[in-house]
C-alpha cells in the first residue's frame, strides 16, 4: 500500500497515541531497513533497543518457524518446555532467582511492584513505599507511570496509585532523606534510557546497597532497555558490585517477539504463591522459543564482549566528533552500544534526527536534547564509521 493511503487509514482507525514518522518499512536485513519507496536505511535505533540481533537473523527465524509448526500456546495450566528452559538460562545469567514471564517491560515491572508490596508486608504493614529515580522510565501502565519519575507521563491519569516517591539521580543526600523502614523497594535503571542515557555513579549505588541492607529494602533493576548485552555486559547492574533482588527484562529478549520477564531471588519469589499473579500469554511457546534462541545466539557469539569492544570504538569516534563540533556536542554519554550525545539546547535534536533519516540513518532522542544510539549489537566498525560520517556531514550543514 502507498504511504499516503496508509496515512489516511491510520488517521481514521488508529488511536492517535503516536506521532508517526512518515516512513513505512517493508523489510529488513542485518542492520539495514528498507522502506516502501525502496530507500535503504542504516538502523542505529533497533526498534527502541529491541532488534538487538538485527533483522532476519536466520537462527532466530528458524527457532520461530520450528516452534510455530509444532505448538503455539497451551496456557500456563500446563508445563511449557521452552519456558522452563528459558527460566533456567535467565536465572543463571542474572541473580540465580526464579522467573515470572509477561509480555512486555511494563508488565514485568508490574509484577516486580506487586511482589515488592507482598515482601514489605512480611516485615511491617507500613513497609509499602516504592522509590524510583527522577527521569526514570518504567512503562505505561498506571502503576508503572507512577514508578516513572517524570510528570509528563502521569499528567491527566490521576488519581495514581499511592506509595511512590522519587529520588534525585546520583544524589546521596536525597537518597538518605527518602530511604526508610517504610520503603519496600527501590527501582533502578543502572543506565537510564528514555531519561537521557544517564549512568548511576558508584558512590550512589554503594549508598543504596548499604541503606537497602540496613532497612531491608529490595533493589529492583529495570534492565528492560539496558539488559541482554546492550551495555557490554549481560546486564547493566554487572558494571557495579551488586546482585539485585529483582531484575526485569523485555525489549531485546524476543528480538521483536513480545516477551517480558521478572527474575526474583528465590526466597522473595516464593511470596507469589499459587494464584496470586498470572498472565494468559506470559511465557508461551512461541515467545520463549524465540527468547531461548536469542540468548543462545548471544552466548555463542559472546555478545557481551563484542558489544564492549564495539562500544569503545563507537565512543572513541563520538569523542572525535565532539572535538570537531565542540559548540554542538556537549557530552558523550553511556556504555557499550547504549550511547548518547548531549546536544546544545540551541540545536533541537529532532532536527538532527530528521536530517539523519533523510540521509539514510535512523537514530532517536532521549531525555533533555540527547541524541540516542541503540544500534543492533551485531554492527561492525564500518557501520559505525558510516554513521559518524553522516552525522559529521549533518552537523557541518548546521554549523
Ligand atoms: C521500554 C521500557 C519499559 C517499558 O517496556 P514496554 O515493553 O514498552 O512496556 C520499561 N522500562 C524501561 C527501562 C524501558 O526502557
Amino acid at each position: 500500500m502507498k504511504l499516503d493511503d496508509l496515512k489516511k487509514l491510520e488517521k481514521k482507525y488508529v488511536v492517535p497515541t503516536y506521532s508517526r514518522i512518515p516512513v513505512s518499512f517493508v523489510k529488513g536485513n542485518g542492520v539495514y531497513l528498507y522502506d516502501s519507496k525502496g530507500n535503504k536505511y542504516l538502523d542505529f535505533f533497533s526498534g527502541i533497543a529491541v532488534n538487538s540481533l538485527g533483522y532476519n537473523n536466520p537462527f532466530i527465524q528458524q527457532a520461530l518457524a520450528k516452534q510455530s509448526s509444532k505448538i503455539w500456546h497451551t496456557s500456563n495450566l500446563y508445563y511449557i518446555e521452552p519456558q522452563i528452559l528459558l527460566a533456567e538460562k535467565l536465572s543463571k545469567l542474572s541473580n540465580k532467582g526464579k522467573v515470572f514471564f509477561a509480555n512486555s517491560g511494563a508488565e514485568a515491572n508490574e509484577a516486580a511492584i506487586k511482589l515488592a508490596r507482598l515482601y514489605g508486608k512480611t516485615i511491617d504493614k507500613k513497609k509499602t513505599k516504592i522509590l524510583s529515580l527522577e527521569n526514570s522510565f518504567h512503562g505505561r501502565t498506571l502503576a508503572t507511570i507512577t514508578a516513572t519519575g517524570q510528570k509528563k507521563y502521569q499528567k491527566g491519569f490521576e488519581p495514581l496509585p499511592s506509595g511512590f516517591q522519587y529520588v534525585k539521580i546520583n544524589n546521596v543526600q536525597d537518597l538518605k532523606k527518602k530511604m526508610s523502614h517504610e520503603t519496600a523497594a527501590i527501582f533502578l535503571e543502572f543506565l537510564q534510557g528514555e531519561g537521557g542515557i544517564n549512568l548511576l555513579d558508584t558512590e550512589f549505588v554503594n549508598t543504596i546497597i548499604d541503606l537497602a541492607k540496613k532497612y531491608k529494602i529490595l533493589i529492583i533493576a529495570d534492565e528492560v532497555q539496558s539488559g541482554l548485552c546492550r551495555t557490554g555486559k549481560w546486564f547493566a547492574f554487572k558494571h557495579f558490585k551488586i546482585i539485585p533482588d529483582i531484575i526485569t527484562s523485555a525489549k531485546a529478549l524476543g528480538n521483536g517477539f513480545p516477551i517480558g520477564a521478572m527474575i526474583a531471588k528465590k526466597e522473595i519469589s516464593q511470596l507469589f504463591s499459587f494464584g496470586t499473579h498470572a498472565s494468559t500469554f506470559g511465557g508461551n511457546f512461541l515467545a520463549t522459543a524465540v527468547a531461548n534462541a536469542v540468548i543462545d545466539y548471544m552466548k555463542t557469539h559472546k555478545m557481551d564482549n563484542y558489544v564492549a569492544t564495539m562500544g569503545r570504538y563507537f565512543i572513541k569516534k563520538l569523542n572525535n566528533l565532539k572535538k570537531q563540533f565542540p559548540n554542538t556536542i556537549l557530552k558523550v554519554k553511556g556504555k557499550g552500544l547504549m550511547l548518547g550525545l548531549q546536544i546544545s539546547p540551541k540545536i533541537p535534536v529532532g532536527k538532527i534526527i530528521e536530517k539523519a533519516r533523510e540521509k539514510g540513518l535512523l537514530i532517536g532522542p532521549a531525555g533533555n536534547n540527547v541524541l540516542r544510539f541503540l544500534p543492533p549489537l551485531i554492527i561492525e566498525e564500518s557501520h559505525i564509521d558510516k554513521a559518524i560520517n553522516l552525522l559529521s556531514a549533518i552537523l557541518t550543514e548546521n554549523n
